[in-house]
């Protein structure tokens, strides 16, 4: 029954978020914030009030792991599953957290006070295991500190009277290098990119063969011209996408901790090079602690006149931005399925051509790109597109943040400029006795020892930055099976060959785990790997094989070590299964079973 107070809640953020269904992500996010989960009551409140249907309110809600249409608990615990969390023992902690408050993973409890999960990595991979309890990330987790939030759920305590030290983030800053070892101040880039002709922005950036650090590597100065050149809209738009979900990736957290300035920088100088007007941040649910930093970092630039109209004095100048929040869904982090969640609806990839240059946000043409490419092009403006071409290689100009987790003493964010060596990175972050690195996360490339000398660029290994280090003691088959399960979670389930082809996958994999796996299986893999490489609508789906292929590559025997048998062996018991209706039809003679070969 909807109360009075509710509806006057329901109200207000409705008023917050300019009574636009084009906001309904973030209605559904304040939602829930308010009263727990996104009830029935309330979703007839906001599809009266939007004039929307229920089902698109309801099919957004669903869509997102972190929105709920029932209560999922007062304190809701989801435990970090990235393999790198695994291999700091969050498996045990998170049974050590179920035994302690009775409860079953993905159950909430009977009083409902708790509910316990596992999400996909939360980008603490450097300070794991990790967890979100009520979207808040807690670090460093021990089985000590789990014991003392045990204690707090039970007694009900706040969050925000838990110890702060539970919600401490490190930076873990561990090499600067151009981007995070700058000491300009804001507005300083942007003073001299109005002067003397800002028209020139475009140029620059594309003589500095910036290329966008998502992992594609597109030239971010095709994109901008191709944006500032399309007339099919009234507006133009700059997005800047910060939803870094790849396992294993942090490195966009860090920028936007340290250098936020710098990114809105970079932003504006997009708006001004393209003629937008308004700009979004989209930033990853799982950060969502750095909203209130972000937003007082905007606030500050309004006021210094870098942000908002005439900026600089200059007639026409006009930009500001927005910041919205994801909702825990990984294929957010593909471009127009990012898009499309700015817009209030489920996050699934749109087809493409037309691409968001000319057809993006609201069908306008929207130049957009992630946190660290819009760093990297204020630093292009500010050094000049020679001296930042003179860094890294001929295909790889500049640097890159590189996100070092797993089995080394010194995790955290270096900074090289392109062309370095695996063998180098693995040096400076102390690793010994490295049987392999994960390059990109799970999508990306699998590198073994012999191949340490390999360099990261475009040329060779391109990367969006996880860097995923395993030492002898790793069983590789299990790291490419949390992948898999990771692909099999996260795929948006849009088209069929990814949302069946994944889960065969993961199936394929726990059948081998569980000893029951032949050749045939690995076989069929690599029958899948080009069904899912030729039909897939998005990335997720063609390199869903990538993590099995490349570990099996190097690691066979890890593989095969597993296999019940090398020949063909059925992984389903056929005349097992018949057993039911001989029972109904009375029969049990040799003729009602199926014969071996028949089988
Ligand atoms: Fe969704 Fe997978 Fe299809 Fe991409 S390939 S649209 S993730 S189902």
């Amino acid at each position: 029954m909807e109360t009075d107070a509710n509806a006057v809640h329901l109200d207000a953020i409705l008023a917050r978020n300019h009574h636009s269904a084009e906001y309904l992500l973030q209605i559904l996010r304040d939602t829930q914030a308010y009263s727990g989960c996104i009830g029935p009551d309330a979703v007839n409140h906001l599809s009266r009030k939007l004039r929307i249907p229920r089902a698109r309110i309801e099919s957004v809600a669903s869509f997102y792991s972190f929105l709920h249409l029932k209560p999922h608990g007062e304190y809701r615990v989801l435990f970090s599953d990235n393999v790198t969390d695994r291999m700091q023992g969050s498996e045990a902690l998170m049974t050590q957290m179920c035994q302690q408050l009775w409860l079953q993973p993905g159950k909430v409890s009977e009083d409902g006070l708790v509910s316990i999960d596992t999400t996909s990595c939360t980008g603490m991979c450097d300070q794991g295991p990790a967890m979100l309890v009520n979207d808040r990330a807690v670090t460093n987790l021990t089985h000590q500190r789990i014991q003392e939030i045990g204690q707090l759920i039970r007694n009900r305590t706040p969050l925000a009277d838990w110890p702060a030290a539970f919600f401490h983030v490190e930076d873990n800053i561990r090499r600067s290098g151009l981007l995070l070892g700058h000491t300009l101040l804001p507005g300083e880039v942007l003073r001299a990119a109005l002067s003397p002709d800002s028209e020139k922005i475009v140029e620059a950036i594309k003589s500095s063969g910036l290329r966008g650090r998502g992992g594609a590597g597109f030239p971010t100065g095709l994109k901008w011209e191709a944006c500032r050149n399309a007339n099919n809209g009234s507006e133009h738009y700059v997005v800047c996408n910060a939803d870094e979900g790849e396992p294993g990736t942090f490195k966009d957290r860090v920028l936007l901790t340290r250098q936020a300035d710098l990114v809105f920088e970079g932003m504006t100088l997009c708006a001004l090079a393209v003629g937008a007007k308004k700009g979004f941040l989209y930033l990853r649910g799982e950060y969502s602690y750095l909203l209130g930093p972000l937003r007082a970092v905007l606030q500050e630039r309004r006021e210094s006149n870098l942000l908002g109209e005439k900026i600089f004095g200059r007639p026409g100048f006009d930009f500001d931005i927005e910041i919205h929040l994801g909702a825990g869904a990984y294929i957010c982090g593909e471009e127009s399925a990012l898009i499309e969640s700015l817009e209030g609806k489920r996050g699934i990839p749109r087809n493409r051509p037309p691409f968001p240059v000319t057809h993006g946000y609201l069908q306008q043409p929207t130049a957009i790109d992630n946190v660290e490419t819009f760093c990297q092009a204020a630093m292009v403006i500010h050094m000049g597109a020679e001296k930042y071409r003179a860094i890294g290689t001929a295909k790889s100009s500049g640097s890159k943040l590189i996100s070092v987790s797993g089995d080394c003493p010194r995790p955290g964010i270096y900074e090289y400029p392109f062309g370095t060596a695996v063998r180098d990175v693995l040096q400076d972050c102390g690793a010994v006795n490295t049987r392999a690195v994960q390059i990109s996360g799970p999508s990306g490339i699998c590198v073994a020892e012999s191949e340490f000398d390999r360099r990261l660029g475009f040329e060779d290994l391109p990367t969006a930055g996880a860097f995923m280090v395993f030492d002898d003691s790793r069983d590789m088959f299990e790291v490419a099976r949390n992948f898999v399960h990771f692909f099999a979670h996260e795929s948006c389930g849009f088209c069929t060959p990814c949302r069946v082809g994944t889960s065969i996958l993961k199936d394929t994999m726990d059948k081998i785990a569980a000893g029951h796996g032949t050749r045939f299986d690995l076989n069929e893999v690599e029958h899948l790997d080009y069904v899912l490489q030729t039909t897939s609508h998005c990335g997720l789906g063609r390199t869903a094989c990538n993590p099995v292929l490349h570990t099996l590559k190097h690691f066979r025997p890890a593989y095969e070590s597993r296999l019940k048998s090398l020949d063909f062996e059925p992984g389903f018991d056929l005349d097992g299964a018949l057993a039911r209706a001989r029972q109904m039809t009375g029969r049990d003679d040799a003729g009602a079973h199926l014969k071996t070969e028949e089988i």
